[in-house]
């Protein structure tokens, strides 16, 4: 096998949770770039057709399902109906996040539990459903995106709901990689630094320097989402078939100081 021919994911069916936009969409793309066939989920269909709708013009195949995180229903329905649909799904990349920018004493238990739910109980049950699909199978790869937020405190600004549960999902990746070794199932885990999405311009348009927030960064810039999905690739596909219960961090050396 050449080494390139070890990241191509041809004949491959991979879910990508939340990806529509973001850092989920540019994994899309270079999954699709690599071969693979796609199911993009998101909790409603606005901005998901869209994309489905892109990638299909450009001659890939791709699904869309709707899975809403937060409701352990809706990922048992949607799983099912991926798999009852495409019979194998190699890869699960569970990307859906969302982030509360609020610090510990401030944060409401609404907000702390929407955090839980959507980034660990749902990434949990997601990766339950297709984890047993898997096992059944013999084989496949769960890549989860998690955070350099598992790994230390951020700053300028704290959000530690959004910390904690990408840490507690760090382990849960862990876990599952120790228990699924043996039935050929990877489990790892990309850690992205601030990453220029939907889900950080909001804090980067609101600093009052962004400029000196970069340079907190060794690299002194954010990252562009294209910059993380090579590591999801590398994760999901042969290019890292002896890796498992690995955080694959990319963050422009962030975590450095
Ligand atoms: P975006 O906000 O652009 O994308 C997040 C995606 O998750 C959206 O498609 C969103 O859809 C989806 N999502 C949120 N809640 C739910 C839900 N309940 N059910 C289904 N889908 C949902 O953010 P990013 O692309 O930046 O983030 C992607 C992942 O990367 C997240 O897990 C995030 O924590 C992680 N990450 C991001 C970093 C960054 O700096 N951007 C840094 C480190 C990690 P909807 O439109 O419905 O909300």
């Amino acid at each position: 096998m050449s080494v390139l021919s070890r990241f191509s994911l041809k004949d491959q069916h991979a879910v990508i949770t939340g990806g529509y936009r973001g850092i989920g969409l540019a994994i899309a793309r270079a999954f699709a770039e690599a071969g693979a066939s796609l199911t993009l989920t998101a909790r409603n269909t606005e901005g998901l057709d869209a994309a489905v709708a892109t990638l299909r013009d450009q001659g890939h195949d791709v699904d869309a399902a709707l899975m809403d995180m937060r409701d352990p229903s809706s990922i048992e329905a949607a799983a099912d109906g991926i798999i009852g649909r495409r019979r194998q799904v190699h890869v699960l990349v569970n990307n859906a996040g969302i982030v509360r920018r609020a610090g510990i004493l401030d944060v409401s238990l609404k907000d702390w539990q929407e955090v839980m739910d959507t980034n660990l109980t749902g990434l949990f049950l997601a990766s339950q459903a297709f984890g047993r699909h898997m096992v059944a199978m013999g084989g496949g790869s769960i890549v989860n995106i998690g955070s350099n937020s598992a790994i230390i405190v951020d700053r300028p600004q704290t959000h530690g709901s959004y910390n904690v549960s990408k840490a507690a999902m760090h382990m849960l990746s862990k876990i599952m990689a120790a228990e699924l070794a043996p039935h050929g199932v990877r489990v790892n885990v990309v850690a992205p630094g601030y990453t220029v999405t939907e889900m950080t311009r909001p804090a980067i348009e609101a600093a009052a320097d962004a400029k000196e927030w970069q340079r907190q960064t060794p690299l002194a810039r954010f990252a562009d989402a294209d910059e993380i999905a090579p590591a999801a690739l590398y994760l999901a596909s042969a290019a890292s078939s002896f890796v498992t219960g690995e955080v694959v961090v990319v963050d422009g050396g962030y975590t450095l100081w």
